[in-house]
C-alpha cells in the first residue's frame, strides 16, 4: 500500500510549488546558500575606493597644541612711569648660589662712598641657575618695581641709565646653564625692543670697570645680539 505523505518526489515538488507561489506573492521563501570558507574570499577593496581605516588628512593633529592667538607683550613693564634706560648691564654672582633675597641681605650691608648703606639689591633683574632660585626664573627687584638707579655698575652714569642683569653663577668657572642663556636672551630681546636699545648698548660689567664680571664664560656677543623681540607669555617670575 502506498502512503501519499512517504512519496518524496511528490513532497519536493509539492514543495517548489509552494515556493513558486510565495514568490509570485512577494512572500519569498527560505533557501540557505552555501558560504564559503573566509580564506577562499578574496580581498576586495572597498568599491568607492574610500581609505576607511586611516585618518582623513585634514583630522586636526591632537598630539600638539593648538595655536595660541597670544599677542608678544613687554613682560616686565613697570608700575610706575619707565625711565630713559639707555643701557643694559650684565653681571655675574661670582657665587654658585644666590637668589634676589640672598643677594639683598648681602647688598643691604655695603654702604657707597659716603658711607651710606645700600638700599638693598642693586640690580634689576636676577636670573637663577637653579641653585637659591629656579634655573632660568627671571626675577625683577625692588628696583625694577621703582624705576630707580641701580647699583651694581660702579660707574655713575651706567647706574643711573643701565639696567642691571645678574645671572647667578661664577662664570669664571662654569658656563651659564642652557636655561640660564635662553631666558637671558629673552629678557635683553625684550629689553632692547622695548628702549628701542642697540646691541651695542648691552654690555659686560668689565667694560665699564676692572673687572672679570660677567666672567671668561659669559656668552657675551651672543647675547648682546639677542634679536630685539618681544615673547609671549608671562615670563615675569616672582614668588617660584
Ligand atoms: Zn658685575
Amino acid at each position: 500500500m502506498q502512503r501519499p505523505w512517504i512519496n518524496r518526489p511528490t513532497t519536493v515538488a509539492a514543495s517548489a510549488a509552494a515556493c513558486a507561489l510565495l514568490a509570485a506573492l512577494g512572500i519569498g521563501c527560505f533557501q540557505p546558500q552555501r558560504v564559503p570558507p573566509p580564506g577562499a574570499i578574496p580581498y576586495q577593496p572597498d568599491a568607492s575606493g574610500e581609505d576607511l581605516f586611516s585618518p582623513p588628512p585634514t583630522a586636526p593633529d591632537f598630539s600638539v597644541a593648538p595655536p595660541q592667538t597670544v599677542v608678544p607683550t613687554f613682560a616686565w613693564t613697570p608700575p610706575v612711569p619707565a625711565h630713559a634706560w639707555k643701557y643694559i648691564v650684565l653681571h655675574h654672582t661670582a657665587s654658585e648660589t644666590g637668589s634676589v633675597d640672598s643677594i639683598h641681605e648681602t647688598h643691604l650691608k655695603r654702604t657707597d662712598s659716603e658711607g651710606n648703606n645700600w638700599r638693598g639689591i642693586g640690580y634689576h633683574f636676577v636670573i637663577g641657575n637653579g641653585n637659591g632660585m629656579p634655573d632660568g626664573a627671571i626675577e625683577p627687584t625692588f628696583r625694577w618695581d621703582d624705576q630707580s638707579s641701580g647699583a651694581h655698575a660702579g660707574v655713575g652714569e651706567y647706574n643711573r641709565d643701565g639696567i642691571g642683569v645678574c645671572l647667578v653663577g661664577n662664570f669664571e668657572e662654569t658656563e651659564p646653564t642652557p636655561a640660564q642663556i635662553e631666558a637671558v636672551k629673552r629678557l635683553v630681546g625684550a629689553l632692547k625692543s622695548e628702549y628701542g636699545l642697540g646691541s651695542a648698548q648691552v654690555l659686560r660689567h668689565g667694560e665699564l670697570k676692572a673687572t672679570a664680571c660677567p666672567g671668561r664664560l659669559f656668552p657675551h656677543e651672543e647675547v648682546a645680539a639677542s634679536p630685539p623681540t618681544l615673547s609671549a607669555g608671562p615670563w615675569r617670575i616672582r614668588g617660584w
